[in-house]
């Protein structure tokens, strides 16, 4: 694969100098070249070390930071890029909106009572289809007679949802709750509310 990829490189050499391009800036412009691709292939296999070594956590289904993240389901967020999480340390519980419906309850009685589980991020973000629109207009829209649980306000939801997972008495093993609103332009975070249990 080595000499494959030097003999490539070669003829793309060959290539420019047909062009009639001075030698000496070639010889620049091939090294810089060769430089900059060496850098890039660096940087594939040091990232991909860390997604290695993550998966070291994945014998063990608890979460190796005790995390639950709870966002929307918005094709534009990536979580784990967007909180530098590695697999195997963290759940990530997704829907519409990222709303603490009872299904993300359900799911948290798990992560909290069986699987280690102390802190939820709760994650709302800039542009979401459920902000400034009603049931109402969602039932029509859908035709599903659902809740749907629209957000008027960010932060009025978020503190909404911090209270109702403080609240949960089965979710007792919680001891951090946060209320993030993710920026889908920036790719920023900001952070809103915070739940911690009295000691
Ligand atoms: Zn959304």
């Amino acid at each position: 694969m080595r000499r494959h990829w030097i003999n490539t490189v070669a003829k793309r050499s060959a290539g420019e100098r047909d062009l009639g391009t001075n030698q000496v800036v070639l010889a620049a412009t091939r090294s810089d070249s060769l430089h900059a691709t060496m850098t890039q292939i660096a940087e594939l296999l040091t990232a991909n070390r860390g997604y290695a070594a993550a998966r070291s956590n994945v014998a063990d289904p608890r979460p190796g930071r005790h995390m639950a993240v709870i966002t929307c389901m918005d094709a534009r967020i990536d979580v784990f890029a967007v909180l530098g999480l590695h697999l195997g340390e963290a759940h990530v519980i997704r829907n519409a909106g990222g709303r603490v419906t009872d299904d993300v309850l359900r799911s948290l009685a798990l992560s909290s009572q069986v699987l280690g589980v102390d802190t939820v991020v709760v994650m709302q973000h800039t542009k979401c289809g459920l902000v400034g629109i009603t049931d109402d207009e969602l039932r029509d829209l859908t035709g599903a007679e659902l809740g749907f649980f629209p957000i008027d306000d960010h932060a009025a939801a978020l503190r909404e949802d911090v209270d109702l997972l403080a609240q949960t008495a089965y979710l007792a093993p919680l001891v951090l709750i946060a209320g993030f609103i993710y920026d889908v332009e920036s790719g920023e975070v900001e952070d809103v509310v915070h739940w911690e249990r009295p000691a």
